[in-house]
């Protein structure tokens, strides 16, 4: 089973992403985390994206999908792992037919796309409460001002992509404003339906 999680920054993908992946024996893959990995260690990408990652842009598409490919080839490897969830890539169009690409040479493909939803308002309060409960958490990118370049890189760039898996027949969609509780119930119930919608699906 392959997952694709959308939704804006801080909506909550993450978490769910976790949980969703621990039940269901998938691979939880965040290019978030990937990239802050290798900032942190200082590697060549880390200085690559830095300072894009620092003002809210999207670093190169082709640092993103080897990122990811690799990933996914490691994931498949592991005869534990179910599937993958993924968890902030595709993040525009050209990732998208990036990953299809990818997924298509590993002869598997999308099951299901869940995009959490959450207004802007409410992004920003949660991002701010966030920063107020927990500052040695704070990421070099949670600021309010970053954070609305974030959102608005995600309504000109992302936001497509509902569109684009709509049509496809894979998109489900789920209100991320509620209790973290009440969002991994609506997840589960839409995964339980999986096998009702659109795309290849491998026998057994
Ligand atoms: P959030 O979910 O809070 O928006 P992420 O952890 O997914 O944040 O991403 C943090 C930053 O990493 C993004 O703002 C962007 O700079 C970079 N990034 C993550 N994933 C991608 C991607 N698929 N394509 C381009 N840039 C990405």
């Amino acid at each position: 089973m392959n997952l694709i999680f959308l939704g804006p920054p801080g909506a909550g993908k993450g978490t769910q992403a976790r949980h969703v992946a621990e039940r269901h024996r998938l691979v939880a893959l965040s290019t978030g985390d990937m990239l802050r990995a290798a900032v942190a260690e200082g590697s060549e990408i880390g200085k690559q994206v830095r300072s894009i990652m620092e003002s809210g842009g999207l670093v190169p598409d082709e640092i993103v999908a080897s990122l990811i490919s690799e990933e996914l080839k490691r994931a498949r490897g592991d005869s534990a792992v179910e599937g993958v969830l993924l968890d902030g890539f595709p993040r525009n169009l050209k990732q998208a037919k990036m990953l299809e690409e990818i997924l298509a040479e590993q002869d598997e493909s999308i099951d299901m796309v869940l995009e959490l939803g959450l207004e802007d308002d409410a992004l920003l309060r949660r991002i701010e409460s966030r920063i107020a409960e927990n500052p040695s958490e704070r990421r070099e990118d949670d600021t309010p001002e970053v954070l609305r370049r974030r959102i608005k890189v995600y309504h000109d760039e992302t936001r497509p992509l509902s569109d684009y898996y709509r049509e496809r027949g894979l998109l489900r969609q789920i209100d991320g404003s509620a209790p973290i509780e009440e969002v991994a119930r609506s997840i589960e119930a839409a995964l339980a339906n999986i096998g009702d919608i659109g795309g290849k699906r491998k026998a057994g």
